[in-house]
């Protein structure tokens, strides 16, 4: 018989072992990659995507030790916000950013995992409060040419950063990617390394960018070996993503 998860109906904020188990499981999985490619240990970070998942899973992953999470809605990040602000989080914007939300995004998160847009960019800037510092940035990156996708083609990269240069309060760290689902792991591995050769090219040419944002619950193996040193990881944590349907219990 299996334990029924009946901790989820317990608001109180008593921890949920699944949540800690499923988070060790997949830190596991990143120090195993990190071993079989030759990374440096603990050289890759794990953002904890949290969008959709309620604020109760989110205060379970921070009993299990985990700090940095990713939002991709902002008015439902800001809830989430405020009902967890006694905790040391750090937020990551991983959406797509919408023009009238840039000023919350300033304000309320510590890091961008998802700019293109040079409007966004100077929004960014402008809005960015002085005593919070730089905003840190990745530059999303559209390598399959999927018009659906966000991201810059790689050749507007180069141009992108330059024109950003001139914003005090946004700090380019490195280049971000979401690609379609590889069909193995040989195609998964093809787009992140042509995210790390665009950014070792970006290098030579005196943009350095140290921050490789890729890599999520099917293919942080992938990206790992290709040189991540972000990756962004929802599912494995979390469990599905509730959807819209009503009814998501598994009796
Ligand atoms: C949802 C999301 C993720 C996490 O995806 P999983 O497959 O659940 O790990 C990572 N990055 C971005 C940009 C996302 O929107």
């Amino acid at each position: 018989m299996h334990s029924a998860p009946n901790k989820e109906a317990d608001c109180n904020g008593s921890s949920d072992a699944g949540t800690a188990q499923r988070l060790a499981a997949v830190l596991a999985r990143i120090r195993a990659a990190e071993l079989r490619f030759g990374r440096v240990p603990d050289s890759v970070e794990l953002l904890a995507v949290s969008k959709v998942q309620p604020a109760t899973l989110i205060a379970d992953a921070f009993d299990a030790g985990q700090r940095a999470f990713g939002e991709s809605y902002v008015h439902e990040a800001l809830e989430k916000q405020a009902r967890l602000q006694s905790l040391p989080l750090t937020w990551h914007f991983i959406g797509r950013i919408q023009g009238n939300k840039t000023r919350d995004i300033a304000t309320h998160f510590d890091w961008v995992h998802s700019l293109f847009d040079i409007r966004h960019a100077r929004r960014l800037d402008a809005q960015r409060p002085p005593e919070r510092g730089p905003l840190p940035v990745c530059v999303q990156v559209n390598l399959s040419g999927e018009a659906s996708k966000g991201g810059l083609a790689p050749a507007e990269v180069a141009g992108f950063i330059d024109q950003c240069a001139s914003l005090p309060n946004l700090r380019i760290e490195g280049l971000m990617t979401l690609p379609a689902p590889g069909a193995d792991f040989d195609a998964q591995r093809r787009p992140f390394a042509a995210l790390r050769e665009l950014r070792d090219r970006l290098a030579r040419t005196n943009l350095p960018l140290p921050v490789l944002s890729m890599g999520m619950t099917d293919d942080l193996e992938a990206a790992v070996a290709e040189g991540a040193t972000i990756v962004r990881v929802g599912t494995a944590i979390f469990g599905p993503r509730p959807a819209a349907k009503p009814e998501t219990t598994d009796h």
